[in-house]
């Protein structure tokens, strides 16, 4: 088929590419002529692990291209799918400024029949929306169909070749037919494809990801009330996780959820609620323990040290809002780091990926550090938010010998206790035990 995707972002570069890869001819387009540029001159604009690769190998192959001209890429296209972003706007909702502008210039510029296809996160009714908007502008029949993608940053190319399931909302069953030959190939028993009704697939993917975050803020909850009353929550997720109705996913406790999508998509959920004037208490409350749980790393802290950091060092260890990315939207280590600040703490930061997005954010306030242990030079403590795997098992010896005090703040619960300990290191967890 051939297939434009507008918005080559994180979702778009990695949709675009494995869309190719199936054997597709894909035009992926952005209205940012840099990262277009970069994309022509085979650099890849964000860090996701195997894309580099998988781009320049359908590049070659002629399969993929990037572009910034809209009008001409979408022409003579089967689908054009809309993979723009949906960020928090003023009220907490969804802005779909993005999502109107590409609906507008794809309807002016259509000369055939076409499905449209959203892929970026969208308040229910958008598909209904869209729809309405488009044929107030072109007379050329089109079709709007809802497509939710559930792929995991660092984890991306994975989920899109096996995905747990597609989700696709379409009024008509031959746009539905179209979207199940295009996912044919990744597609078994195991893998299915679900069609509904578009209001059901937008809703689909919100109540996905509230249940997600619901898990991490009920774990962090607990976790907390653990250290309040000297449980530890390893015992505890042990406890609890072997029960097969519960398990042991997305329950582990830290220093709260970031990203691009939680944060927003909690709120959005929240917004669409009050627009029917419906409760929705649980996930309001799934929010302020999300903001709550910020504060806990920087007031761990701040408590071991009786209130004031004036002067210290600290490390910080990791800035991305998880692993496997360069992401930094929203990342818990954000908050962190201007706690530390505002407290008179100096912050030396190290990241294997994002330390260029934080660099802009803080410019000369941090000192970046390329390597976790030169982090530690001199620290008066190590704070731990991202956990990479590079973190799990580091060289206590040598902490030890760079570090001026021995303290670490684990605010992943990635660290072996007992090492760090035995180590001759102070250690606090999230729901771990503080030894006294
Ligand atoms: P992103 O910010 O990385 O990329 C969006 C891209 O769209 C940017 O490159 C931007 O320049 C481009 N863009 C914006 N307006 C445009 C326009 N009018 N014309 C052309 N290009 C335009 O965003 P993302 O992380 O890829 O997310 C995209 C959507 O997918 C969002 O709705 C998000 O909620 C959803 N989503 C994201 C993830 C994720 O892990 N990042 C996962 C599932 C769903």
């Amino acid at each position: 088929m051939k297939i434009a995707i507008v918005g080559t972002g994180y979702v778009g570069l990695v949709t675009g590419t494995c869309l190719s890869d199936l054997g597709n001819h894909v035009v992926c387009i952005d209205k940012d002529r840099a990262k277009i540029s970069m994309l022509e001159a085979g650099r890849i604009p964000i860090y996701e692990p195997g894309l580099a690769g998988l781009v320049a190998k359908n590049v070659r192959e002629g399969r993929l291209a990037f572009s910034v001209d809209l009008p001409r890429s979408i022409d003579g296209a089967d689908l054009i799918f809309i993979a723009v972003g949906t960020p928090q706007g003023k009220s907490g909702g969804a802005d779909l400024s993005g999502v109107w502008a590409v609906g507008r210039q794809v309807a002016e510029s259509l000369r055939a029949p076409a499905t449209i296809v959203i892929k970026s996160t969208v308040p229910v009714g958008t598909n209904a929306e869209l729809t309405r908007q488009m044929s107030a502008i072109t007379p050329v029949p089109f079709d709007v169909a809802s497509n939710p993608e559930f792929l995991k940053e660092g984890a991306a190319i994975d989920d899109f070749f096996k995905p747990d399931r597609v989700v696709v909302g379409a009024r008509r069953p031959e746009v539905a037919e179209r979207l199940l030959e295009l996912y044919r190939p990744i597609l078994t028993h195991e893998r299915p494809f679900l069609a509904m009704a578009p209001e059901s697939a937008e809703m689909t993917k919100y109540v996905a990801n509230c249940l997600l975050a619901s898990k991490i803020s009920f774990i962090n909850e607990m976790a907390n009330l653990c250290t309040g009353y000297g449980a530890h929550i390893d015992d505890v997720r042990r406890g609890i996780g072997y029960d097969c109705r519960i398990g042991f996913q997305f329950l582990a406790p830290g220093a709260g959820y970031g990203g691009s999508c939680f944060p927003k998509d909690v709120r959005a959920l929240i917004h669409m609620a009050k627009m029917v004037g419906i409760p929705c208490q649980m996930i309001e409350a799934v929010d302020s323990v999300n903001e709550y749980q910020k504060e806990v790393l920087p007031r761990m802290i701040l408590n071991h040290f009786g209130g004031s950091i004036r002067g210290m060092r600290i490390a910080v260890w990791g800035l991305a809002f998880k692993p496997e990315t360069d992401d930094i939207r929203e990342s818990p280590a954000l908050v962190l780091i201007e706690e530390l600040l505002q407290a008179g703490a100096f912050v030396r930061v190290t990241d294997p990926q994002a330390m260029g997005h934080v660099r802009e954010i803080f410019g000369s306030r941090l000192v970046y550090c390329e390597s976790p242990y030169s982090a530690l030079e001199s620290a008066d403590a190590l704070a731990i938010v991202t956990d990479w795997d590079m973190y799990r098992a580091p060289n206590f010896q040598l902490m030890r010998d760079l570090m001026r005090r021995r303290i670490i703040f684990d605010g992943r619960n990635c660290l072996n206790e007992a090492a760090a300990l035995q180590a001759g290191f102070q250690y606090q967890g999230i729901g771990r035990l503080t030894p006294g």
